[in-house]
């Protein structure tokens, strides 16, 4: 299961350096696949859709730093639990529940994403 950011952020930025994955963006920046990560060329998303991994994508939220389900693995291979949710003050990095997965799902993203 993905991790999300609740609107209790303060925007206090701890999260963001801690992600593997490069999955965390401050409120209102674009997010892309390529990222911090090893992808290069086309790539699909969760949704079934296919861009190119330097795409550009609008932000998921405007006010609060922010999560993209398509690049978190809750830090399955990386680390023993989710790092943000280690490091969050307030506690607001949750279990999305839109982003349903298993360990192998989470392990196969991983592996997409830094080959
Ligand atoms: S759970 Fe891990 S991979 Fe997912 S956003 Fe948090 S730090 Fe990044
Ligand atoms: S650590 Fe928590 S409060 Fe700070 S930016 Fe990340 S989600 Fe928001």
């Amino acid at each position: 299961m993905a991790i999300k950011i609740t609107d209790e952020c303060i925007n206090c930025g701890a999260c963001e350096p801690e992600c593997p994955n490069n999955a965390i963006y401050e409120g209102g920046v674009e997010w892309a696949i390529a990222d911090g990560t090893s992808v290069k060329g086309a790539f699909t998303l969760l949704d079934g859709s296919s861009l190119d991994a330097n795409h550009k994508n609008a932000p998921v939220s405007n006010d609060t730093y922010y999560i993209t389900p398509n690049k978190c693995t809750e830090c399955q291979g990386f680390h023993e639990e989710p790092q943000c949710a280690a490091v969050c003050p307030v506690d607001c990095c949750v279990p999305d529940e839109l982003y349903v997965e298993t360990v192998e799902q989470l392990m196969s993203k991983k592996e997409k994403l830094h080959l």
